[in-house]
């Protein structure tokens, strides 16, 4: 697919250009509305999620931002799970605090939350696949099960499980992802998309998203198609390094606990056996015996991988939430969230699993 740069188009009649206003499917005039090599990623997103159709945005948060502002209005009720994106909880704070959303908090770890939260008044069920750090499943079919026939449309945020899981396949309305992550896997995009289930949800959060303006740039898009034409293998292998990573960290006396999906003590192992038969994905937090302080050390202590934000990367990244994302909570908030004082979480990339053992091993030395 070529770069269109270009953000007009120009017509020879006026009637054509007229018609082009009317939707997301319509013929291209004004980038902020439509482009082709923006619209040729979202119909490869669209396909890979198996969707009806997607909306190619500035970034993971304005796509979580054209659906929110999208779909509601003051005086809605959303039931959103705890474990959220920072970015995400925000907006969600925002939205309570300065638009009259009613926000219900569940720990999604049993559907019977969602029908004790349910009101007249709930439009949305927001979820994450895998929540960050401590790599939570949620049962997606079950949950979605538990909204059947009340017309709330359920939003997953699958960021952390592109290809390893489809949720609108187990009954999600909207995906939503941050291609910053996994679906660019460079570390040189900034990006987001939402995938519609359905056609007129996708032409009403459309309508809102050209009127927010947070639209995905050509040169982006075209990035991000780049980025998906390896993305299953860098998934695979990302996903196999880091169950094997996983392991051996789980085998050392210097990690005291290891969250990742793909291990036998994970709380919702058999979620993640039947929603991620593939693959658990490349993140994974663990907890250092030597708690805050080790936390700090070990992140400083890695030389392969790098200290710093993000994840998805072909690069291997580390952070510790509590000395630096999360800086401003104590232990207690901290604990509310899930996340330990000394929880590390790691984002592994391509490089060679012994490799990277060998870099945890020594940082896990220095930090014990
Ligand atoms: C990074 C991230 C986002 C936000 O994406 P941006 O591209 O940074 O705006 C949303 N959800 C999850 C799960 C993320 O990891």
């Amino acid at each position: 697919m070529p770069l269109y740069q270009g953000h007009l188009f120009s017509f020879e009649s006026a009637d054509d250009l007229a018609a082009a206003f009317h939707g997301p499917d319509e013929a291209f005039f004004y980038a902020r509305m439509g482009n082709p090599t923006v619209r040729s990623l979202e119909r490869a997103v669209t396909d890979v999620e198996g969707g009806a159709g997607a909306l190619a945005t500035a970034s993971g948060m304005g796509a979580v931002n054209a659906v929110l502002m999208g779909l509601l209005r003051s005086g809605d009720h959303v039931i959103a799970q705890t474990a959220l994106y920072g970015g995400t909880y925000a907006l969600f704070q925002d939205l309570a605090d300065r638009w009259g959303v009613d926000v219900t908090y569940i720990a999604a770890d049993d559907p019977a939350e969602v029908r004790d939260a349910l009101r007249p008044t709930t439009r949305l069920l927001y979820l994450e696949t895998i929540a960050n750090p401590t790599t939570h499943v949620t049962d997606l079919p079950a949950f979605t099960e538990a909204v059947r026939g009340t017309g709330v449309l359920t939003v997953v945020d699958n960021t952390f499980a592109p290809l390893l899981c489809r949720p609108i396949e187990h009954g999600a309305d909207i995906v939503v992802h941050s291609t910053t992550k996994y679906l660019s896997g460079h570390g040189d995009v900034i990006g987001g998309i939402a995938v519609f289930a359905d056609r007129d949800v996708h032409h009403r959060v459309w309508s809102h998203a050209v009127e927010l303006g947070s639209v995905a740039d050509p040169f982006a898009a075209w990035m991000t198609l780049r980025g998906l034409a390896t993305m299953p293998l860098r998934v695979e292998r990302q996903s196999a390094s880091a169950l094997d990573v996983a392991r051996r960290l789980a085998a050392h006396p210097a990690a005291d606990r290891v969250h990742y999906p793909g291990l036998d003590d994970h709380p919702q192992c058999a979620v993640a056996r039947r929603l991620l038969p593939d693959g658990s994905g490349g993140v994974l937090a663990f907890e250092p015996t030597g708690g805050r302080d080790a936390g700090r050390v070990f992140s400083e202590a890695v030389r392969l991988i790098s200290l710093g934000p993000s994840l998805g990367d072909i690069a291997s990244l580390v952070m510790h939430p509590a000395s630096t994302s999360h800086r401003q909570m104590d232990a207690a908030s901290l604990a509310a969230a899930g996340i330990g004082e000394g929880t590390v979480r790691l984002s592994i990339g391509l490089e060679h699993p012994d490799d990277l053992w060998a870099d945890i091993e020594q940082a896990l030395a220095k930090s014990a």
